[in-house]
């Protein structure tokens, strides 16, 4: 693109790193902004800046949180016995909607994948058995996308948590994710949760 100015083509590249945005829709944006109040603008860089300033993940659960422990966690009326595990807070989103879920969370903050090099250090795992091990756990339950990564992660997890005494289970791994759970229609996860079923017997399907 050839662009008449290079504060143009800045703001442009910048949008251009977003996930999804190509330069068209990049450009089509940087316009948008170009035609709005300055106060507008500068409302929308702040609220940009500050997320990513002030930000917290939740010290038990990893979610992003505004307090060092987040709401679930520190909820009485939660079941602290049952820990939902999940990829990233798109999926306790997408689990809270379905207000099929009173446990709490763990979130992993990725999947393992070998290919993109990412390993079991690169989560949020260490974290998850020391909750386990401190003994108040009955259930784990995996909320992972039915790809192979969730289904190395949940492999890999089954085979650190299993010494444990609770149940682990599993939303359906067959049902059709679309990849990743946060795509799932609410009464398909819904059903999905409430229908759990221990990992150990998911593998016979
Ligand atoms: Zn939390």
């Amino acid at each position: 693109m050839n662009f008449s100015s290079k504060l143009l083509e800045n703001a442009v590249a910048e949008f251009a790193k977003l996930p999804g945005v190509g330069p068209k829709t990049a450009l089509r944006l940087v316009l948008h902004l170009l035609g709005q109040d300055k106060e507008e603008v500068q409302s929308f860089s702040d609220a940009m800046v500050k997320l990513r300033n002030e930000i917290l993940f939740c010290s038990t659960c990893h979610n992003i949180s505004d307090q060092p422990v987040c709401d679930i966690c520190s909820s009485p009326k939660r079941d602290h016995g049952i820990i939902c595990i999940v990829e990233d807070t798109r999926d306790v989103m997408a689990v809270e909607n379905t207000d099929q879920f009173n446990g709490v969370y763990h979130v992993l903050g990725g999947l393992i994948s070998p290919m993109d090099g990412v390993g079991p250090a690169d989560l949020e795992i260490d974290s998850l058995i020391e909750r386990v091990s401190r003994g108040d756990i009955k259930e784990v339950f995996f909320a992972l996308s039915a790809t192979m990564e969730g289904d190395t992660t949940i492999f890999y997890l089954n085979k650190r948590l299993k010494n444990f005494k609770l149940n682990i289970s599993t939303i359906a791994r067959g049902i059709a994710f679309g990849g990743e759970l946060e795509y799932v229609d609410e009464i398909t996860l819904g059903r999905s949760i409430a229908t759990r079923v221990p990992y150990e017997n998911s593998l016979s399907g």
